[in-house]
């Protein structure tokens, strides 16, 4: 490859400026053309693609959302989108694409590596939804996020609520609920992937505060229903009336955190210097510290595996 494109796709998360200006430094570093597409799959279908010199990513590392813009494209999901897409980067020259974003942007990536464009995926997603890695781009941030509103919250429901539901991000993968909950001791952790007991969670509840336990926090994936809904259940079965706090979009914003751009830094020279030495469809990953590669046909055709060793740690640890 001798000249490359780099573009964000799908919900943007924190961290992926990061990736892109380690996409593109890594690039212009090993001798490569480097270009940026903007607004994702849709900018690629318009030809709205520019080309980057070292200076078009400076300062921001720092900052959250995506300068490339994102965006949800359903022209690209037709064989004619794909195929305007490709014909897009083949009239410029460029053979190498990083397609940064979830797990629908890597099927859009898989459908271009097939059409001959060599295409590597980067996880840009705060869910960590994506199978065959650890984490994902954006995922830490949220997390930490969602650890600050709690100590927010328990600062305030000591002094005068008992009792609080928190309703965070994750609609299939309730990692951002489970790694939360974890850090912040989080009572009850509800999740996508674990069947829970509403009775027993409300008789514990009930039983704990009379053995005085004075907080009492229960985080919901969104992918397990409204926050305000389970907090309901819980009062018709022991009277607790809960305080529901919606997360939502805060989630996605801000300063990533330094693990996030470490992670985008290494992920961005890691797909530009695999594409530099002729591997193309696959998904970049990190796994157990290890910075891994993985056929984008087999991460879009798996499901990522639930923590239950963590999970299980969360349950033994908040009683
Ligand atoms: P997030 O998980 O944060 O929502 P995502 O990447 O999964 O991110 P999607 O909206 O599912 O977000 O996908 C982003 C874009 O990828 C879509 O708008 C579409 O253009 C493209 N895309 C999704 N699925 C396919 C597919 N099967 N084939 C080709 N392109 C696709």
């Amino acid at each position: 490859v001798k000249k490359i494109a780099v573009l964000t796709s799908g919900g943007d998360s924190q961290g992926m400026n990061a990736a892109v200006r380690a996409v593109v430094r890594s690039g212009l570093y090993h001798g490569l053309e480097v270009f940026a597409v903007q607004r994702g799959y849709a900018g690629l279908i318009n030809d709205d693609i520019r080309e980057m010199d070292l200076r078009s990513v400076g300062d921001i590392i720092q900052r959250g959302g995506t300068i490339l813009q994102t965006a949800r494209c359903k022209e690209f999901l037709t064989p004619e989108g794909q195929q305007l897409g490709a014909e897009n980067l083949r009239k410029r020259g460029i053979d190498g694409l990083v397609v940064i974003g979830g797990d629908g942007s890597y099927q859009g990536a898989n459908k271009l590596n097939k059409l001959g464009i060599k295409t590597m995926g980067l996880p840009g997603t705060i869910d960590n939804d994506i199978p065959f890695t650890d984490f994902t781009i954006g995922f830490d941030t949220a997390v930490s996020i969602v650890v600050d509103a709690i100590n927010k919250i328990r600062d305030t429901m000591s002094s005068h609520e008992r009792s609080s539901v928190v309703e965070v991000m994750g609609r299939h993968c309730g990692d951002i609920a489970l790694y939360s909950g974890l850090a912040s001791g989080a009572e009850t952790i509800l999740v996508p992937e674990v069947p829970y007991d509403l009775d027993e969670i409300a008789n514990r509840m009930s039983e704990n505060f009379k053995m005085g336990k004075r907080h009492s926090i229960i985080i919901v994936a969104e992918g397990v229903g409204k926050g305000e809904d389970i907090a309901a259940e819980i009062t018709k079965r022991n009277g607790i009336e809960p305080r529901v706090t919606v997360l939502g979009h805060i989630q996605r914003g801000g300063t990533p955190t330094h693990n996030d751009r470490i992670l985008a830094s290494n992920l961005g020279d890691f797909a530009v210097r695999k594409l530099l030495e002729g591997v193309s469809g696959k998904a970049c990953g990190i796994i157990k510290g290890e910075l891994t590669v993985t056929d984008i046909d087999l991460v879009v055709n798996s499901k990522k595996q639930f923590n239950m060793e963590l999970y299980e740690l969360a349950k033994r640890l908040s009683q």
